[in-house]
């Protein structure tokens, strides 16, 4: 049977305290009431150990990937969650800044900061917004970076051509497929359906005429106990009742990659 491999990444969008209270409280719609009586505001956006413990269940360990330029806050505030999350066995990618990508300088300098934090290689990139640039892979390969996940053909529909894996430049591009914020406010899907659109997501990947079958999802970490995000736990559950798929990070899914070369 041929696998199906799914790349599960989170981005950290937020500096470390989160968005300000006003900011929560003019979207408190967005989450069910009766979190905010047990739940301190910082705390809503904030979830490391909650992602820890769902993906642990499904023996998966995902990549995320950090900003190292924040609005509001200091990229080593994270410290210990990047610890944590190192210690454990996930994997930290880059999260670049989108003023970065025109620069090699600058995204030379990103890496350089977050591997100094991290205290390990960075391997994987994703820039914020997807913002790209033609040459961006090109920079990356020569940073020594091994895979990216920037592409996106769409906003508001999952195209075959967003999954699967391209090399450009010698760098390992894996399209993002399946994205919290589009499926939720460009797609306007609703939370019943969600696990539907999965499965034809995963059933259009069956169909792929590629070596390696790949679906990334992105799942923003800040959404977790949101409406739509919180259903993170039961995309996996489901997922891990198919039999062909392979639920993994993105640097194991490159050594799946160039174990064929
Ligand atoms: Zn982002």
């Amino acid at each position: 049977m041929k696998k199906q491999y799914v790349f599960l990444s989170h981005d950290v969008d937020w500096s470390f305290n989160g968005p300000t209270k006003e900011h929560i409280l003019k979207r408190k719609d967005r989450f069910d009431t009766k979190l905010f009586d047990k739940t301190p505001l910082n705390k809503l956006y904030h979830n490391f150990s909650e992602y820890m413990e769902i993906e642990e269940k499904f023996n998966v360990k995902s990549t995320f990937f950090f900003r190292t330029m924040y609005e509001d806050g200091n990229y080593m505030d994270y410290d210990r969650d990047i610890k944590n999350l190192i210690d454990g066995g996930w994997e930290i990618g880059l999260h670049t800044d989108p003023s970065s990508v025109v620069d090699i300088n600058k995204i030379k300098q990103e890496k350089n900061n977050l591997e100094k934090l991290t205290n390990s290689k960075i391997s994987g990139n994703r820039v914020h917004y997807l913002s790209n640039d033609d040459q961006l892979q090109k920079k990356l390969s020569e940073l020594d970076f091994v895979y990216d996940s920037s592409n996106r053909k769409t906003k508001d529909s999952i195209l075959s051509e967003d999954m699967g894996y391209d090399i450009i430049d010698n760098i390992i591009e894996f399209p993002v497929t399946l994205m919290d914020a589009y499926l939720f406010t460009h797609m306007g899907i609703s939370e019943e359906k969600i696990i539907p659109i999965i499965k034809k997501t995963l059933n259009s990947s069956r169909q792929l005429n590629s070596d390696v079958n790949v679906i990334t999802i992105l799942w923003h970490d800040n959404v977790l106990k949101m409406k739509g995000g919180r259903m993170y736990p039961k995309i996996l559950e489901f997922l891990s009742s198919q039999d062909d798929v392979v639920m993994c990070n993105g640097i194991e899914l490159v050594n799946k990659i160039k174990n064929l070369f």
